[in-house]
């Protein structure tokens, strides 16, 4: 069977749908913790080799507003379109050119390579800013304070709070 998320020219030939799993080490993604990763996908072949289908995987990670470590799963579209032969761009100096096209790639020699596509779309997925949970309290700016445990005794924003009294101060100046 295929290993290593690469696909010969021959395996190619043979295959018209691919499933592998994949985690953080197999994509060579070391920033993210990835467990459980899926991909599975059909592969039309013509023209284009086209891979259309759906990659899963479990992300540990660190939320944005309290700093806690969590889990979350993820189960996304996967869309690449591989074309035999030299990319055109190649002989450019520029390759901010290349990325009008980033779901093309092209490729040559002994086969395809998903590796850098299966980490560019778990990259994707995530969030610039994850949630443990859509409604997380984050921490009090104050004493710091993960406020998903209970709430703490610094003074409340809204009402005085900080902004008002940074206001209050410079118009007495
Ligand atoms: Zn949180
Ligand atoms: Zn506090």
């Amino acid at each position: 069977m295929v290993k290593d998320l690469f696909l010969t020219l021959e395996e190619l030939k043979e295959l018209d749908s691919y499933s592998e799993d994949f985690d953080s080490e197999t994509i060579g993604l070391d920033e993210i913790p990835i467990t459980g990763g899926r991909i599975t996908l059909t592969i039309t072949k013509g023209e284009l080799f086209i891979f259309q289908g759906r990659i899963s995987f479990t992300a540990r990670l660190v939320c944005a507003r309290c700093g806690e470590e969590f889990e979350q799963e993820f189960d996304e579209e996967f869309h690449r379109e591989y074309i035999f032969g030299r990319d055109p761009y190649d002989s450019l100096p520029q390759v901010e050119l290349r990325r009008q096209d980033l779901d093309r790639v092209y490729f040559q020699d002994i086969g395809i390579d998903l590796k850098g596509a299966i980490r560019e779309a778990v990259i994707t997925a995530i969030p610039m800013a994850p949630h443990c949970r859509e409604d997380c309290r984050g921490v009090c700016p104050i004493c710091g304070k993960n406020l998903n445990y209970g709430d703490c005794s610094c003074p409340k924003e809204g009402g005085g709070g900080w902004l008002e009294e940074f206001l209050k101060n410079k118009r007495s100046d």
